[in-house]
């Protein structure tokens, strides 16, 4: 095993690219990750946004699953973002679970369709003295936490995020939003040492526009 010092994102499907520029934006430089050696140098990676049945069959396809369970194992940090959290759930409603990383339980698709999708805005302490904004796309629910895994946001009547001491999973997209106050704190969880005093990105991004409509006053 190489030494574990950066940030990965799985580069196989979905919002790979909105990752990628919070993280650089922050001053870190990402790992994308599109086959299996390139775990070996990551303290943390993303699993990102998009859908979770399409990740695992490419995951298994280009044989990068138990490669990635080794990493895990060998104290990588893994952050799962709505279609990535179900990756990660160790069980999922009326389905086989996908990787089983972490102890939570999810039911996909628990908001109804694509056009069912919203935006809201919270504060997690934990993460953000700022409100934050919430970007939710057929988002999964976690419905359940097992022992060691905390929730760090609860919304009505399910966890909104959710943390282990290996693990983040957020249902909502923090890379949809200008808010770079989730992936500094993936950071901090890998070790890693943001300088960058930049709590935002310097300008709202084409693919915002959903936020946008959500909130026209923003
Ligand atoms: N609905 C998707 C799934 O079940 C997740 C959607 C997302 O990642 N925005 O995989």
């Amino acid at each position: 095993m190489g030494i574990r010092k950066k940030i990965g994102i799985l580069d196989l499907q979905g919002g790979v690219h909105e990752h990628a520029y919070h993280l650089q934006t922050l001053g870190i430089e990402p790992v994308r990750v599109k086959v299996a050696e390139q775990l070996d140098e990551l303290a943390g990676l993303i699993l990102p946004g998009g859908e979770s049945t399409c990740l695992i069959r490419l995951l298994n396809i280009f044989d990068i699953t138990p490669k990635l369970k080794a990493a895990y194992a060998d104290g990588m940090k893994i952050w799962g973002t709505c279609a990535g959290a179900i990756l990660i759930a160790k069980h999922i409603e009326g389905d086989q679970p996908q990787l089983g990383l972490m102890d939570i339980t999810v039911a996909r698709n628990a908001f109804g369709y694509q056009i069912d999708s919203f935006n809201t805005r919270v504060t997690i302490p934990k993460v953000s003295t700022k409100e934050l904004e919430l970007t939710f796309i057929r988002a999964p629910k976690i419905t359940g936490v097992g022992k060691g895994v905390d929730a760090l946001l609860l919304i009505d009547d399910y966890i909104a995020a959710a943390e282990s001491e290996e693990c983040l999973a957020t249902v909502f997209h923090p890379e949809l939003t200008p808010s770079l106050a989730f992936h500094k704190y993936f950071a901090a969880k890998c070790g890693i040492n943001v300088t960058s005093e930049l709590t935002e990105l310097p300008e709202r991004t084409s693919w915002m526009q959903f936020a946008q409509i959500a909130n026209p006053s923003k």
